[in-house]
């Protein structure tokens, strides 16, 4: 298992897709399960919506079980996890219901972060929201989700650091240039 994150717009959906295309893995995007949650008109809709929108982030347990259903779903066992784990609570969160699966360090092969800054990203992210329908891919929501990112995501990057298990890739630079990168890194898993 690869866990990728970043900031918002630093390029997790664009590589991800290219690193299923390369190396076959399960893409499990936190943020596009729970817009497919929010999208079902299940009971979780409208809370799913609100945090989406407030860039918050959506309680743990309902992340962790749409990760885990589709988990079984798949009948995989190579999952490239995006945008998980965001903060603590996702950490604690899987850890209490994974660990008949996965060991969260031990089956974790690295954690692919994704490096670039804030302005860049808000300038992607604008751009994006012209067509993507999103409803936070504009300026306010970016903020928000900018200061999120900051606040609760960071240090879960630091603590994969602190265990040897980050490999981070600038990605403010051509597309072509970041995957390259990023390719390098499977290939060096791939000889371990
Ligand atoms: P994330 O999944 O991290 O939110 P995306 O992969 O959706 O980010 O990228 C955000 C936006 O930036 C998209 O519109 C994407 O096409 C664009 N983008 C991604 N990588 C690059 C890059 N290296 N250079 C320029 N634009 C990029
Ligand atoms: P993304 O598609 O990764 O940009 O995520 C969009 C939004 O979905 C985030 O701003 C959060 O509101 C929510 N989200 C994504 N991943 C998680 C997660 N691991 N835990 C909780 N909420 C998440």
């Amino acid at each position: 298992m690869v866990f990728v994150l970043g900031g918002p717009g630093s390029g997790k959906g664009t590589n991800c897709a290219k690193i299923v295309d390369q190396f076959g893995f399960i893409h499990l995007s936190a943020g596009d399960l729970l817009r497919e949650e929010r999208n079902s008109g299940s009971a979780l809709a409208e809370m799913i919506n609100t945090y989406i929108k407030e860039g918050k982030i959506v309680p743990a347990e309902v992340t962790v079980g749409l990760l885990k259903s589709a988990m079984e779903k798949s009948g995989s066992t190579k999952f490239l996890v995006d945008g998980f784990p965001r903060d603590m609570d996702n950490l604690r969160c899987w850890q209490k219901n994974m660990t008949d699966r996965f060991s969260f360090y031990a089956d974790v092969q690295f954690l692919l972060f994704l490096d670039c800054p804030e302005q860049v990203m808000t300038e992607r992210l604008l751009e994006r929201g012209k067509t993507s329908g999103r409803n936070d891919d504009n300026e306010e929501s970016i903020k928000k989700r900018l200061i999120t990112y900051v606040e609760s995501t960071k240090p879960i990057i630091e603590e994969f650091r602190a265990k040897g298990k980050v490999r981070a890739v600038d990605s403010n630079r051509s597309p072509d240039a970041v995957f390259s990168d990023v390719a390098l890194c499977f290939q060096a898993a791939a000889h371990k």
